[in-house]
């Protein structure tokens, strides 16, 4: 039983690093959607400036046109007054073109000033729109600001916490090296480090082992050895199913004979392990 005390310990630690790792996961987040938030903040900004310029040279516009229809509206009640005291045909001829030549201008200018007023109108809606926009931004980078400041130094010190929990856990019995590679595992396996072996199928990433392995792995649990499936690198244990079970998970017979192979498997694996350690080298050569 003592065999098992690394895997056992390796089991545990799979669980504390987990959550280390989620934890480094939050920090790492945290950050980020501040970030975020201050992106779509400062974009919200930048919007509010540019229709805020827009609103400004519009109300410019507005009151450009304003001046030029009060011209406009002036001249043609000028040359209405004219028209009274008019003498001659030919003085009302003249008068008269320029009275229409100036309502056309004067209409022309109040349809302008109207249009640019509405336009006038629709962006100081847009203007009321953009500052709630930008206040609810600035709102929430608020929010995420304060939610970072406090649970950073939180989630810090729980990670502190987990830290010394791993460090407690592999003690005496996982050196460091073992330690680093596991880890290392457990973070790109998404917490999947170690994981048992069923019959002759890795649990981790569901591919069939070659027989003499699966004998093999079990002879260096035994021992207290660890052992890294072919395929996916995780570290892995043989799990002895039951038996009815297991045979679901055995996909070749073991090799000199078939005979013999279907024999062996009936005694157990315990006595067979010794007789098929010369195949051991061809098999590991396959990957
Ligand atoms: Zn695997």
């Amino acid at each position: 039983m003592a065999g098992n005390d690394k895997l056992e310990c390796l089991k545990e630690l799979q669980k504390a690093l987990k959550v280390k790792f989620d934890l480094e996961k939050q920090v790492e987040m945290m950050p980020v959607n501040l970030k975020k938030e201050e992106a779509s903040l400062k974009e919200a900004n930048e919007k509010y400036l540019e229709l805020t310029e827009r609103f400004n040279t519009v109300t410019e516009e507005v009151k450009s046109l304003s001046i030029r229809y009060e011209d406009a509206f002036q001249t043609r009640t000028t040359y209405e007054k004219q028209m009274e005291f008019l003498n001659t045909q030919r003085e009302y001829e003249a008068l008269s073109k320029q009275l229409d030549e100036a309502k056309v201008q004067e209409q022309s200018l109040l349809k302008q000033r109207n249009s640019k007023s509405q336009e006038l109108e629709r962006l100081r809606g847009e203007l009321d729109e953009q500052e709630k926009v930008c206040d609810e931004a600035k709102a929430r980078v608020d929010e995420e600001r304060a939610k970072v400041e406090s649970s950073l130094d939180d989630v810090n010190r729980q990670l502190d916490e987990m830290n010394v929990k791993c460090e407690e856990i592999r003690e005496g019995v996982i050196p460091d090296e073992l330690y680093a590679k596991f880890a290392n595992i457990v973070h790109k396996k998404n917490g999947e480090g170690i994981v048992p072996v069923h019959g002759q199928v890795c649990t981790g990433c569901d591919r069939v082992l070659p027989m003499q392995f699966v004998i093999d792995l079990r002879l260096k649990q035994e021992a207290n050895e660890i052992e890294y499936c072919p395929y996916c690198s995780r570290i892995i244990w043989y799990e002895k199913l039951d038996d009815e079970l297991e045979k679901n998970y055995i996909f070749e017979q073991l090799e000199p004979t078939k005979g013999e192979g279907k024999a062996s498997q009936d005694e157990g694996s315990k006595g067979d392990s010794d007789s098929y350690d010369e195949s051991m080298g061809e098999g590991f050569e396959d990957f």
